[in-house]
């Protein structure tokens, strides 16, 4: 459904964005955050795109730490409908539930429709500018509310984020026959977590199994844009509110982050 706000702010807040991407997960803690805000940074910095990152997990927030970002965001008068100011890192443009919250660590307790209304103001009520892709980090899993969401933004596509488990390939079946359903276009899948090479003696491991988001992928006649290896600079960097693409320009994950935004 949408509401006359959302219509109106629609027009406001996202007239002049080209695109909207969203980065999914079948399952929590796969990496799709570490892969949006990555993803988001490469298409500033290295293929110089105006970029938005909205964080739509919203009982979940991790952008604001991930993009080293932290303070409410300003209202700004608009016509009649104020608009919200984007907080900016990393030549992009953010905003996400964690800029209003005072303490990260609490939850945010919301029910269905409150949750759609924050969506709401978040996705249509930004000032977001003219921008080439807004990319949405989108909550976990493929239920009711992805759909709401889903339903109510003008989507380009979606990439699925998986890690190579069984487990985690089997709820990524259940999201894409969804999509598939809701004929929303899905870009290809990212395989995170896919393998880890040993510090020591260089041995290359796949810790998770090998192959598992190829063919899944496959299957389904998908792409699969690219491979990110387990490693803990890819972690300690997020945690760091540095992340990899933004500051180490020698390594190969930069490397393979830029690689799949360009295939986008
Ligand atoms: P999700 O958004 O799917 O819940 P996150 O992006 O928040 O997942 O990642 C969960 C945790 O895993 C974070 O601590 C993150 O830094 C870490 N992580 C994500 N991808 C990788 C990776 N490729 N290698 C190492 N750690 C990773």
């Amino acid at each position: 459904y949408e509401t006359s706000m959302s219509k109106s702010l629609k027009r406001l807040g996202l007239s002049l964005v080209q695109n909207v991407v969203a980065v999914s997960s079948a399952k929590g803690g796969v990496g799709k955050s570490t892969t949006a805000v990555n993803i988001a940074i490469a298409l500033a910095t290295s293929l110089s795109l105006r970029v938005g990152l909205l964080d739509a997990d919203i009982q979940g927030p991790s952008i604001g730490k991930m993009m080293n970002l932290k303070g409410k965001p300003e209202l700004q008068s608009h016509g009649p409908h104020p608009l919200l100011r984007p907080l900016e890192n990393f030549r992009v443009k953010a905003m996400s539930m964690s800029f209003f919250m005072e303490d990260e660590s609490k939850p945010a307790v919301l029910r269905g429709p409150m949750m759609s209304s924050t969506f709401d103001k978040l996705m249509f009520g930004t000032d977001w500018g003219k921008l080439d892709v807004l990319i949405v980090d989108m909550p976990p899993g493929t239920g009711d509310a992805q759909i709401n969401l889903g339903q109510r933004v003008p989507l380009s596509g979606a990439i699925i984020v998986s890690t190579p488990q069984d487990i985690a390939l089997m709820d990524v079946r259940r999201g894409v026959e969804a999509y598939r359903l809701l004929k929303f276009p899905i870009l290809g899948m990212v395989e995170n977590m896919s393998y880890h090479v040993c510090k020591n003696c260089g041995h290359k491991e796949h810790t998770f199994g090998e192959g598992g988001v190829k063919r899944t992928a496959a299957q389904y006649g998908i792409d699969v844009l690219g491979e990110i290896p387990l490693d803990i600079a890819i972690c300690s960097k997020s945690d760091a509110g540095s992340p990899v693409v933004a500051s180490d320009a020698e390594s190969s994950h930069t490397a393979a982050y830029i690689n799949i935004a360009k295939k986008l």
